[in-house]
């Protein structure tokens, strides 16, 4: 298995922080903001209240899986029971457990690429073998209903996408899912693994739910989470709402795995999710201030072509016009060889494109300072015009 591409260049760029280098990091997908103060006023009170401290049940506690549908029903059109949701360490350990679930040795996983890194670990943990649709940058990086029916087998068992994706920032509206749904739902026995962990950081204001599609209900896995839309990285609370088989399937695993998650950590989501969204809303509009912003200083870059995203908050450039240029010993060869340059050269942290499927490409994360963000570019500029 492949170490985190993120947590690898993350821990590269800390390196040079250590040595007194000031780095800014633009790799990690990690909101710069605070979990919100009631949030962690609901962590307090359950800690005070003296009676939080024991095993919860292992797929969450009952008034959180009740809060958790009532979500999907309200947010996202979804119906499920509070026994069809499974609260894990996470949406990796749900995409992880999901995966275990749905997926024998030898079974095919179609996944939407550019992709988020860590869902063809999780498909080789379960010794799937995953086969990359292929978006391209005309057109937003989403690949189509056609291309799906193209890539589906006898062998296909499931199909993973994030939208609003990491690290595109596209975002399928309703129709492109119903064509997705369409394909889906002509062969049997094939799951969708839909990743809304992005929902509420949507510039488009118009989240759309494939499980929400007529007949999608029994084939659809919705994954979520608190850690962008929330700030809550480090609580570890992410979720689905699945078919019951698959929602018992898991809870068998994560019973083995990590007996449940955290019990503050879930008092807390109950907080986020039974008050309303005003920091979420406030946070998404700041991310879209950072995106035009980060828009137009990317579009200045001479050679750096990219898309407008319409959710989360990466831009993922084609920086392919810089392959074959050198300074002094150093050549350019790849996406990995630019990141490593403008790390070194420009003191900013990047993740190469190859970690997400597409080589030719970038990703730069924006939660971060407008500061920060303006003083990137403009070092990215002057390490970039050395090169020739
Ligand atoms: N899905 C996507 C698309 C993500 O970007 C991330 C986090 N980078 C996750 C899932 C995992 O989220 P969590 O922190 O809840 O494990």
């Amino acid at each position: 298995m492949e170490e985190s591409a993120t947590l690898a260049m993350a821990a590269k760029a800390r390196e040079f922080k250590e040595k007194g280098v000031d780095v800014i990091s633009l790799s990690l997908g990690e909101p710069d903001f605070k979990t919100p103060k009631h949030i962690q006023e609901g962590a307090k009170a359950a800690i005070d209240e003296n009676k939080w401290f024991s095993y919860p049940p292992v797929n969450g506690y009952l008034d959180l899986r009740k809060a958790i549908a009532e979500k999907f029903k309200n947010e996202n059109g979804l119906e499920y029971t509070p026994d069809q949701i499974v609260v894990s360490n996470g949406a990796k350990q749900s995409i992880i457990n999901v995966m275990l679930s749905l997926i024998n040795p030898g079974d095919e996983v179609i996944v939407f690429s550019p992709y988020w890194v860590s869902y063809t670990a999780a498909i080789g943990l379960a010794e799937g073998i995953p086969v990359l649709i292929k978006g391209s940058l005309e057109d937003d990086f989403k690949a189509t209903a056609q291309q799906l029916k193209e890539a589906i087998t006898p062998k296909t068992r499931a199909i993973i996408f994030s939208s609003p994706c990491n690290p595109t920032g596209s975002v399928f509206t309703k129709e492109e899912l119903e064509k997705i749904a369409e394909v889906v739902l002509e062969h049997e026995g094939i799951y969708v693994m839909s990743d809304e962990i992005y929902e509420h950081i949507n510039y488009t204001d118009a989240h759309a739910s494939i499980g929400a599609v007529p007949g999608m209900a029994d084939r659809t896995i919705t994954i979520n989470g608190m850690a962008k839309g929330f700030a809550m990285t480090g609580w570890r609370v992410g979720y689905i709402g699945a078919p019951t088989w698959i929602a018992k399937a898991c809870n068998k695993i994560q019973g083995q795995l990590t007996s449940a998650n955290c019990s503050i950590a879930q008092r807390a989501t109950l907080t986020a999710l039974t008050t309303d969204l005003g920091p979420t809303i406030e946070m998404t509009k700041e991310y879209r201030n950072r995106r035009e912003l980060v828009y137009k200083l990317l579009n200045e870059i001479p050679g750096f072509k990219t898309n407008m995203p319409k959710g989360a908050f990466y831009f993922f450039p084609d920086v392919s016009s810089y392959f074959g240029k050198s300074v002094g010993e150093t050549t350019i060869n790849n996406a990995s060889d630019l990141c490593l340059y403008l790390l070194e050269n420009a003191h900013v942290s990047l993740v190469t494109g190859e970690a997400f499927g597409d080589s030719n490409c970038i990703r730069l994360s924006y939660a971060a300072s407008e500061e920060n963000l303006k003083e990137a570019v403009v070092r990215m500029k002057a390490a970039l015009s050395k090169l020739s």
